[in-house]
């Protein structure tokens, strides 16, 4: 913790304490919304498309759909593809007779803590399938549970997909966060999902920010517990979390 010694070099260790401090304003952000919610809030910033496929997800999805496998599927976007329709892409792609929609579940992950499961639609020609709607996370890849039980009416349109966190095990703390999550997403599922954003009345808004003036501390609690010093940090900066967030939070504990 040597500050200041050599130039450029002391310099540069000093801008990196810094930006040590900044994920953590990130993730206190979650506090504070305006009256318009980006339906995209939804998701979890915590969960990404898993690498591979370990005991722990076969486990999961099992339990989710016990009559399918997890498959690869590679993502080639359609012209003109809507990010966050997939059934009205997926629709479009079966019109053009280039496949068949079907639905199932994409598998996001939160290493060593949960997975969740992002109702999906995609589609399937032969063996192959395919996902045409554009990942909001830029991937052209994603981890597919095929469950044809998923009841998706694509004509209602106030009809959505559905969302599922599953713990990788039994934490009251993670169960706690799959808990507020679903609060929140019950109070937004009321409205149309008609586009990217959705106002909410005043009242609402109170109350998802109840729920989610929560989440930074339990998601402390867990990251602290459950992370390792190279697990992807919690803020989504790309960094490590040993080189990012984890001291800041150690730091906000012994306040
Ligand atoms: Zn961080």
């Amino acid at each position: 913790m040597r500050r200041g010694t050599g130039h450029s070099g002391g310099y540069r260790r000093w801008e990196l304490t810094k930006i040590r401090v900044m994920p953590v304003r990130k993730v206190a952000k979650i506090e504070y919304r305006p009256l318009i919610l980006l339906h995209d809030a939804m998701r979890l910033i915590l969960t990404d498309h898993p690498n591979k496929v370990d005991d722990d997800i076969l486990r999961l999805c099992a339990q989710v759909c016990a009559s399918s496998a997890p498959r690869w599927v590679q993502i080639v976007p359609r012209l003109g593809a809507i990010p966050n329709k997939c059934i009205f892409n997926a629709k479009h792609e079966e019109g053009e007779g280039r496949g068949i929609c079907i639905v199932g579940w994409k598998v996001l992950t939160w290493p060593r803590v949960l997975a969740q499961f992002v109702g999906h639609a995609l589609v399937v020609k032969g063996d192959r399938l395919t996902c045409v709607t554009p990942d909001t996370r830029g991937s052209n890849q994603l981890l597919f549970l095929r469950d044809d039980s998923i009841d998706f009416d694509s004509s209602d349109p106030m009809a959505r997909m559905p969302t599922r966190y599953m713990p990788f095990d039994t934490d009251a703390a993670i169960s706690r966060l799959i808990e507020v999550q679903e609060q929140i997403h019950s109070i937004k599922a009321a409205y149309p999902p008609t586009s990217v954003t959705i106002a909410l009345s005043t009242a609402e808004t109170w109350r998802i920010e109840r729920f989610e003036a929560q989440i930074p501390e339990i998601i402390r609690d867990i990251a602290l517990r459950k992370l390792q010093n190279d697990d992807r940090c919690v803020c989504d900066s790309g960094l490590s979390f040993g080189q990012c967030c984890r001291l800041a939070m150690l730091g906000r504990g012994r306040k």
